[in-house]
């Protein structure tokens, strides 16, 4: 539900200001999914606002449930465009939803279906918390919650600032959907101007960065944003970032076998790290192995996943150089959808 239009709305059917927070807590609390089942406002109320306004922003149109227990939701909003979130669940309890801040993306990576796709529009502050909501109603009726949220599926956040931080708020809001900061993560492919922003919020949201190669040619090729902000621009802007907040970055590598997978480039990605104090003192390495898959014509993609000795080599190298690394493990592969996979028919991640 727009809650912008909400308000209004209820000014204009004279309702008390109070009835703003309820319905907000209805929704985003009480995961109710309509009007008429939010029994403490008056019944005429409702009916109103069911005649006046959409409950929900998004059309839940597929669900679909890993092997692993995670879950990918189609969407479609009101004017038609298919967006995709996903659900992570981890072995010790943790719950995780991916959301899209976009429909399409206007990156382009070549490793991504998404970029291929072409952008669409940025999606509002509610089309992006409700994929939270979404997820939440079915592990509601489970007796779980939403742990975690992180902005990392279609689109770019930081081209969408103003409507991913309102997002943001709305989910860590004590009357909204009420998620510790701590718990929220947005990811970029490296737009300089919104990690500067994001840096200067007043606020303890994480922050990753897709980096996926060492190196300005390799990293224009993989991600055309690099050649309006190449890495002598991003590293510094990051760096900047640590040492003003003091929260851990998550470097983002995606392995794509024989093309950003050999101990060279572990090293380079090493010398690189290590080139910048204070990304060194607190960041992560979280590599993730890439999972080729088939276009709508049943051909597989140009891209295909390291080799396991590739990927011990590269592991080997990083700990040897002191970087701190972890492997994220991958969900929901059997259904395209893991967050980072970057595989999917329409969902996609950087
Ligand atoms: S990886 Fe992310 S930034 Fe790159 S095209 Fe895909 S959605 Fe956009």
């Amino acid at each position: 539900m727009d809650l912008d239009k909400l308000q209004t709305t209820l000014e204009e059917l004279g309702q008390p200001a109070y009835r703003f927070k309820q319905i907000k807590l209805a929704m985003y609390q009480d995961l109710k999914e309509g009007f008429d089942s939010i029994e403490n406002i008056p019944l005429t109320l409702r009916q109103d606002l069911d005649r006046l306004l959409s409950f929900n922003e998004l059309i839940l149109k597929t669900e679909q449930k890993s092997l692993d227990g995670s879950g990918k939701n189609l969407f479609f909003t009101h004017d038609d465009l298919a967006i995709e979130s996903v659900l992570i669940k981890h072995g010790d309890g943790s719950r995780t939803v991916c959301v899209s801040t976009e429909a399409g993306c206007q990156i382009d990576c070549s490793f991504c279906a998404t970029g291929h796709l072409g952008f669409k529009r940025v999606l509002s502050p509610s089309e992006i918390a409700e994929q939270v909501l979404s997820f939440s109603r079915e592990l509601k009726a489970k007796g779980e919650k939403v742990t975690n949220v992180v902005f990392m599926g279609m689109g770019e956040p930081f081209l969408n600032y103003d409507n991913i931080k309102k997002a943001i708020l709305l989910l860590n809001d004590k009357d909204g959907f009420n998620l510790g900061q701590r718990r929220i993560s947005v990811s970029t492919s490296g737009i300089v101007p919104g990690i500067e922003r994001f840096g200067a919020e007043d606020w303890q949201i994480n922050l990753a960065i897709s980096l996926h190669a060492p190196d300005n040619a390799l990293r224009s090729r993989l991600m055309p944003i690099n050649k309006t902000y190449p890495l002598e621009k991003l590293m510094p802007a990051l760096d900047a970032y640590v040492a003003k907040n003091n929260r851990r970055l998550m470097i983002e590598y995606l392995l794509l076998g024989g093309i950003n997978d050999s101990p060279r480039q572990a090293d380079a990605l090493a010398d690189l790290i290590h080139a910048y104090g204070e990304i060194l003192r607190l960041s992560v390495v979280n590599l993730i192995i890439y999972n080729p898959t088939k276009d709508s014509d049943g051909h597989w993609d140009r891209f295909r996943s390291p080799s396991l000795a590739a990927l011990r080599a590269f592991e080997e190298i990083l700990t040897k150089r002191e970087i701190a690394w972890t492997r994220r493990a991958s969900f929901g592969s059997d259904i395209s959808g893991a967050c980072g996979q970057l595989a999917g028919e329409v969902n996609s991640t950087h």
